[in-house]
């Protein structure tokens, strides 16, 4: 059954996360944003609910609705659209998203011409990287962002992992030799561990390569089963779930811990388990995250390997909260 975050409990977080002491930026990421719903209201209420508090909003979608939705998004006080475009090749795409390309497209075009300030995310796939300089030339065109990924372990794909993660340095010689691009300095946003690698396409598109291997462990990773291969550290992202949790490890749900008491957000008891089971202190931690929210356990898209063989998105790990 779908589980959403209802819009009441929303609007206590707008000011609980800032009383807590977290950045005023949310993220609405993770299985399809676009599909949430709470008594008539959308996605569109959700973004000029947090507007509204001061908070900078970004949003990512697969881009499935975007014919739907473009034009009100333009009309929003959205600060960056991040859309999920893993391959140019129509049967790459739809292999992996098991969604319909041409749809695809007409929504990435619409909102291109509404003027909506563009990002891509991009995961590698080894063996399916023939059309990153035509990605790269898109980028350039618009002048818009791409953030390129590494596949990343997960409990459903880590048969196949080896098959399809794709080597830095192939990656790396792929973009380098791609005609007038620069590299600038490495980046690391605040609440990251993991740095990235930046670069200016030469009509001023803006390139990235998140890097896995410089992800950073905490005491409490010691002894977790999935160490060596987990490419994000722990709490370096806060996610509230559609159940009322919040998740502070992408892999691993025991991990997820109770956040609302009714509709209000409870940060000083969330603190203290925190604490308790994990050992990170909380405020100290939570001054540098941004508030990132997954409003429903819906997704229309399947995201799987590119050859059908087992998901790999976060998909299995949100669905069945
Ligand atoms: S899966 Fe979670 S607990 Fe395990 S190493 Fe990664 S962040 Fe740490």
């Amino acid at each position: 059954m779908t589980k959403e975050i209802s819009f009441a409990r929303l609007s206590s977080l707008t000011r609980t996360w800032l009383e807590a002491g977290g950045q005023p930026t949310v993220e609405l990421a993770a299985m399809e944003p676009t599909l949430w719903q709470d008594s008539g209201r959308s996605i569109l209420d959700v973004i000029q609910l947090f507007a509204g508090a001061g908070y900078q909003v970004n949003l990512t979608t697969n881009g499935s609705t975007l014919t739907q939705y473009a034009a009100a998004l333009a009309q929003s006080p959205v600060n960056k659209l991040r859309i999920s475009w893993h391959s140019l090749d129509r049967k790459v795409y739809e292999n992996i998203t098991r969604g319909d390309y041409r749809t695809f497209l007409l929504g990435v075009r619409q909102a291109e011409k509404y003027g909506l300030p563009l990002c891509y995310n991009r995961i590698l796939f080894h063996g399916l990287t023939d059309d990153i300089h035509q990605h790269l030339d898109i980028v350039d065109r618009q002048r818009s962002r791409i953030k390129f990924l590494e596949l990343y372990i997960t409990e459903q794909n880590k048969l196949h992992f080896g098959s399809y993660h794709t080597r830095i340095d192939e990656f790396l010689k792929i973009v380098e030799s791609y005609p007038g691009i620069r590299r600038e300095e490495d980046f690391t946003p605040g609440y990251a561990t993991r740095s990235r690698y930046v670069w200016r396409t030469p009509n001023g598109g803006r390139v990235e390569f998140k890097v896995a291997e410089t992800c950073k462990k905490l005491p409490v990773c010691a002894s977790c089963p999935y160490n060596k291969d987990c490419t994000e550290g722990f709490g370096e992202y806060f996610r509230v779930l559609p159940n009322g949790k919040a998740a502070f490890c992408y892999l691993r749900n025991d991990f997820d811990l109770p956040l609302f008491k009714g509709d209000a957000p409870d940060f000083p008891g969330l603190a203290r388990q925190l604490e308790k089971t994990a050992g990170l202190e909380f405020d100290t931690w939570v001054k540098k995250r941004s508030l990132r929210l997954i409003l429903t356990t819906h997704c229309n898209y399947n995201c799987s390997l590119p050859h059908g063989e087992a998901i790999f998105c976060l998909g299995k790990r949100f669905r069945n909260l």
